[in-house]
């Protein structure tokens, strides 16, 4: 039972979108600053990038130590990179990784020496299709290294001698993730997730750690139901390593979303939790439609992003994926052209709207249940007539009063109501607080 604080916090709630307007330049400027550095799933990139975050809101950084056993795999062991580059038979620096994070495959194991061109070739790759831009790659899985670098360089190289130096360790240590909690009236939990472990990519990574970032700054300045807990984390292993420390308090996990490549021009995609019919399904496909913007609504598919590992049928948690264009889906996706200018300032600003509006409803959203159920209640003896003038917007509450009290019956949730009577869930969500505070509908546990 919430009711007696429910219009205080209410109004609060209602007030979330507000908090992203004129956010889409400092969200952009912290994608920049986050642009440079070296990340991969563990390392001195992750935490530089946890810093980074955290000098916008409060976050825990927990570390991990390789070979903790995480359900079915293995924290792995650290990557340090001190230098990486290849020098042509003239002795240029062709290639260096300290001019783009994107030039070293990310896990190269150490090596030191000398091979002719023929030989490189096969440590080297390219995108034929798109030849003036740098692939991202990964080898986490076993000990060899490589270089990423544009076909046209590529077919510039001259036969001959190649120096390479690949100065990295990799050796115990551990993995690091980052959470931001922000306490709420109720230990029930929000969870919202974003991957940390790209290097030099915009769309895919750095978006949704903005996103999040301005997300959670927005929610630590209002009153919160629910507790929300950010969790900034390495993709795959990193929220597998996640899942297996805290697996204890997933049960409270009541809503979640999985944000990522939020910062496009692309066409917006929500991809539903694997339970398909879950509350933040409905919030999200409603925040989207009412938006009227270009959007899919995607059934849940066991590929994509950490959605993967939230929604495995041992946890089956509520959790969905909001994304502007999806893994894969565009040609920049895992390039060098996933870049700071493919991700705009007023698409980062947008999706956060989005994502605001949806968590004001998730704050707000509640069953009630009619306490005075046989027959129409008096609402004039209750004052709540004058709150009917006559005028449009008085009419409309007072319809909307009327759908609450009919559908107050402990099944429908305030959007349900919405969406059933056409009128909007801000205008639902004042008819349910004037009735609460007139002692006809009480909120339902759970
Ligand atoms: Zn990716």
């Amino acid at each position: 039972m919430e009711k007696s604080s429910d219009a205080a916090q209410a109004r609060d709630a209602a007030s979330l979108p507000e908090a992203g307007r004129g956010t889409g330049a400092a969200m952009h400027a912290l994608c920049t600053e986050l642009f440079p550095l070296l990340r991969s799933i563990t390392g001195k990139g992750v935490r530089d990038t946890l810093a980074g975050i955290g000098r916008h809101i409060p976050l825990t950084m927990t570390e991990v130590p390789s070979g903790t056993a995480v359900f079915d795999w293995t924290v792995p062991p650290e990557w340090t990179v001190r230098e990486a580059w290849i020098k042509d038979p003239a002795g240029d620096r062709i290639v260096d990784v300290a001019r783009h994070t994107l030039h070293l495959v990310n896990y190269s194991a150490p090596f030191k020496g000398r091979l002719p061109l023929s030989e490189l070739r096969k440590r080297l790759f390219s995108l034929p299709d798109r030849p003036g831009w740098i692939p991202y790659r990964t080898q986490y899985f076993k000990e060899d290294w490589g270089f990423c670098l544009s076909h046209n360089q590529l077919q510039s190289l001259r036969e001959g001698e190649y120096e390479v130096c690949v100065d990295t360790t990799l050796a115990p240590g551990s993995l690091t993730f980052g959470e931001c909690v922000l306490p709420g009236r109720s230990s029930e939990e929000v969870l919202i997730s974003a991957h940390v472990c790209h290097p030099s990519l915009a769309n895919d990574n750095l978006s949704g750690i903005a996103v999040a970032t301005f997300l959670a700054k927005a929610l630590a300045a209002v009153d919160r139901r629910f507790t929300y807990r950010f969790v900034f984390a390495p993709s795959t292993i990193g929220v597998i390593t996640w899942l297996a420390q805290r697996e204890a308090m997933t049960a409270r996990i009541r809503h979640g979303l999985v944000l990522s490549g939020v910062g496009d021009p692309g066409a917006y995609n929500y991809k539903r939790s694997r339970r398909g019919n879950a509350e933040i399904d409905d919030i999200m496909s409603h925040v989207l439609k009412e938006s009227g913007l270009q959007h899919n609504i995607n059934p849940f598919i066991p590929y994509g992003y950490d959605e993967r590992q939230y929604c495995s049928p041992g946890f089956d948690l509520p959790v969905g994926c909001f994304s502007r264009s999806t893994y894969g889906s565009y040609p920049q996706y895992h390039t060098s052209a996933d870049n700071l200018e493919l991700v705009r300032p007023e698409c980062l600003e947008q999706s956060l709207d989005l994502v605001l509006q949806a968590f004001s409803i998730v704050e707000r959203d509640l069953r009630l249940r009619n306490l005075n159920p046989k027959c129409e209640p008096q609402l004039g003896r209750r004052g709540l007539y004058s709150l009917v003038g006559g005028h449009n917007e008085s009419q409309k509450l007072q319809l909307a009063m009327l759908w609450v009290l009919n559908k107050s019956d402990g099944q429908h949730t305030l959007l349900d109501i919405a969406q059933e009577s056409g009128l909007s869930f801000d205008l639902i969500s004042s008819a349910s607080n004037a009735l609460s505070q007139a002692e006809l509908v009480t909120a339902t546990v759970g």
